[in-house]
């Protein structure tokens, strides 16, 4: 059992600890990952820590006794406003990531259709968005109980328009699409959505979580880039990650309302608490300084002309690796991904995708699988332009080594993933990824381990699904 020391140990010793205890942990700096940290240099880290540290103990929950704090946050709402090329009425609020920009705008929305107390007690909300959007609004709909109703992608993985007209009714209270989607880099038909939402007078949100930082950057260096922003009619909210490709620190996303009138909606405040009234904008308490402060240094540091030159260089990495996987036989892009982002799939129904990103992992890279359907994803930064050669070297090395040891995409990890992506009995799933987190949260903390004794989740939840299926009766 872990207690408090009861004597403090040294700073010093502490800190060299803690230093040791990143061995294990992947390697951003080298490349290696290709999600999680957006890594623009050192130097830019430097600077980010200072900013942050400057605001280190400030809390914005009171923006009158830090003005700082809410200068910042203001200044930064409004270059985000201009970036998204939103008129002077648009408004909005930083906030945590951008899970928690996911969030508010569904209460918002379901505050704004209650306040039109068109529903009386049978309110029963529903909201509408494809199936590639961010599993963060699942979390939404869930925490606030709002129905998703989900819309199946077209070959081209973007949201079917014609499907999503007919699923509107009067329970729906917002429309979300991406710009781009997470998983396959494509942004989702925004002007033809947001024509319906307007039609329908429907709110409509654009997640542009990963693209807010890269798309009008695209744009401004000359890329043909499909209008997602505010100059589309229809769109009454868009977020946008400054801890994504903004390249400020992590904490920081930015959620941009049309106008007043559905911002408002975000707004708790409590009249009656004895500890006095209260008003908070978003949905933290303590607001830390650190993030919204880097965020306003990381966006005057960039520079339009920072992003663009960031933009041009990843977009140049991009390219290189598209082309190069599509030039590889057996392996293509999924889709026409439209920035720095994207999926890729085997071709060779003898290659299994995912036992070429267990290959892949023998030789040190972090990567992310997807399903439904199956395939690798890549989510580019600068840190990659050192080793795009390297990765598309080990990708064809992968390939050829599963065509001459077929018998190893049945083994391990990559069993399993195929497996949880295919099994039909989705809840059985659920089940066993909700008994894995049980024992990590659990008194033990325990970490599921895959067969080198890496920390694995597909493993510990195929075995249990295994076993599941071995006892059932069909
Ligand atoms: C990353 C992302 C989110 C969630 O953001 P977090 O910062 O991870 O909470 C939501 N939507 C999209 C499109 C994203 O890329």
């Amino acid at each position: 059992m872990s207690i408090i020391p009861l004597k403090g140990k040294a700073y010093d010793k502490i800190l060299e600890d803690m230093e040791s205890f990143r061995n294990q942990d992947a390697d951003f700096i080298g490349g290696r990952t290709w999600s999680l940290v957006y890594h623009l240099s050192l130097e830019h880290d430097a600077f980010l820590k200072k900013a942050h540290n400057l605001y280190f103990s400030e809390n914005a929950l009171n923006p009158m006794a830090f003005q700082s704090l809410k200068r910042f946050e203001h200044e930064v709402v409004k270059m985000a406003a201009d970036l998204l090329n939103g008129d002077e009425n648009v408004v909005g609020t930083m906030t945590s990531g951008g899970t928690e920009s996911c969030l508010l705008p569904v209460m918002a929305y379901r505050e704004l259709a209650r306040s039109k107390k068109r529903w009386g007690s049978k309110f029963t909300p529903e909201m509408i968005a494809p199936e590639s959007i961010h599993v963060a609004w699942e979390k939404a709909a869930k925490y606030f109980n709002v129905k998703m109703v989900s819309i199946p992608l077209k070959d081209d993985f973007t949201g079917d328009v014609d499907i999503l007209k007919k699923k509107i009714n009067k329970n729906t209270i917002m429309i979300v699409a991406s710009a781009p989607s997470y998983p396959h880099g494509v942004i989702d038909p925004i002007e033809d959505i947001g024509q319906i939402a307007c039609e329908k007078n429907i709110p409509f949100h654009v997640d542009s979580c990963l693209g807010g930082f890269f798309l009008p950057f695209l744009e401004q260096i000359g890329y043909s880039i499909p209008t997602f922003d505010f100059r589309c009619k229809g769109v009454t909210s868009i977020s946008a990650d400054v801890h994504k490709y903004g390249f400020g620190a992590k904490g920081a996303s930015i959620l941009l309302y049309k106008n007043m009138a559905y911002l408002k909606h975000q707004f708790f405040i409590h009249q009656n608490w004895p500890g006095g009234v209260f008003a908070s904008p978003a949905l933290l308490g303590t607001r830390p300084g650190g993030p919204i402060a880097a965020a306003w240094a990381a966006m005057n540091a960039m520079g339009q002309q920072g992003y663009q030159e960031m933009a041009k260089k990843v977009m140049g990495t991009t390219k290189k690796l598209i082309q190069g996987i599509d030039a590889i036989q057996g392996l293509k892009v999924m889709g026409k991904p439209q920035m720095s982002v994207f999926a890729y799939t085997s071709t060779n129904p003898k290659i299994d995708i995912f036992a070429i990103g267990d290959v892949m992992e023998d030789k040190g890279w972090h990567i992310d699988r997807l399903q439904r359907p199956v395939g690798l994803h890549a989510m580019v930064t600068p840190a990659h332009e050192a080793v795009a050669d390297q990765y598309l070297m080990d990708l064809k090395e992968s390939l050829e080594f599963l065509k001459s040891h077929p018998d190893q995409a049945s083994r391990g990890n990559a069993a399993m993933y195929g497996m949880i992506a295919h099994v039909p009995f989705r809840g059985l799933i659920k089940k066993q990824v909700q008994k894995m987190m049980e024992k990590m949260y659990g008194p033990d903390c325990e970490m599921p381990m895959n067969n080198n004794g890496k920390p694995s989740l597909p493993l510990r939840i195929g075995t249990g699904i295994l076993k599941l299926i071995s006892k059932r009766k069909f």
